[in-house]
């Protein structure tokens, strides 16, 4: 028992969804715990140990001095971080929030007296250094057994070799903009298996850029197909913090 890899789960600001997709893993997640040993995780067990850890998966981004000092504190003690979802790897949902209109919106619901403590949703990596980061909102099961499995197998972790293009074509779909109706696909990391397009939504780029994505021609053939206001509103849901 004493020799499993002591993993912890932690998460900050965020809804939690990414935390259930590990929690609905059920009976994959018992094999999992054969092979590691969960040893502080707040939303799926009462036991806690303070570390070190060999990997520390996190959800969700800090909003706090506080947080930012646990983040801090956590990767002192990790071999590995893991972002968990877009909240951790992009500020995700969050970060769409800015200082602002954080500001505006506190002060039309709470009324001008009140201080908000949050700060900017920022990225993990904006603090810390990240070791990988699983992508999604929320992340997809199979992609967290393939991480758990790679890092126990002390297999190098490594994100699909495409965009979310690829797995577009190859579930059939027609491409958006040809029929002028702006996507994020072409500059996204590949995984989801292109999962909004085939349910007919655009891609917003959850699961952040891939690499030597060429955002700059994108924008451009946007610009021809639709307004500059909803080009931006399209990189405001996951990429502004990038
Ligand atoms: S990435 Fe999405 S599902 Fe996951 S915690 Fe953030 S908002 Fe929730
Ligand atoms: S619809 Fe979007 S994801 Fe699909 S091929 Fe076109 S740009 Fe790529
Ligand atoms: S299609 Fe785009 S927005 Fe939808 S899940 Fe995939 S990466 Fe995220």
């Amino acid at each position: 028992m004493g020799l499993k890899p002591k993993i912890a789960i932690y998460d900050f600001t965020d809804c939690e969804g990414c935390e259930v997709q590990i929690v609905s893993l059920r009976e994959k997640l018992l094999d999992l715990e054969k092979r590691l040993d969960i040893v502080d995780w707040r939303l799926g067990q009462e036991k806690k140990e303070s570390g070190p850890f060999f990997a520390t998966i996190i959800e969700g981004t800090p909003i706090t001095q506080d947080e930012i000092n646990t983040l801090r504190n956590l990767r002192e003690k990790s071999k590995y971080i893991i972002a968990l979802g877009a909240c951790a790897s992009l500020g995700g949902i969050p970060g769409i929030m800015n200082k602002e209109n954080r500001a505006k919106w506190c002060e039309k619901i709470y009324g001008k007296e009140y201080k908000p403590r949050g700060i900017d949703a920022l990225p993990l990596q904006a603090y810390v250094k990240v070791d990988f980061f699983i992508h999604g909102c929320p992340v997809d099961q199979k992609e967290l057994e393939k991480v758990f499995s790679d890092l126990l197998s002390g297999k190098k972790l490594s994100y699909h070799p495409y965009s979310v293009c690829f797995e577009c074509k190859m579930a059939g779909n027609e491409c958006r903009l040809i029929n002028n109706r702006p996507c994020l696909g072409p500059i996204t990391q590949g995984g989801c298996g292109a999962v909004c397009i085939s349910g007919g939504s655009p891609c917003y780029g959850c699961f952040g850029n891939r690499e030597g994505a060429n955002i700059e021609g994108l924008k451009k053939v946007l610009e021809k197909i639709t307004t500059k206001d909803e080009i931006k509103r399209y990189f405001s849901m996951f990429l502004n913090k990038n």
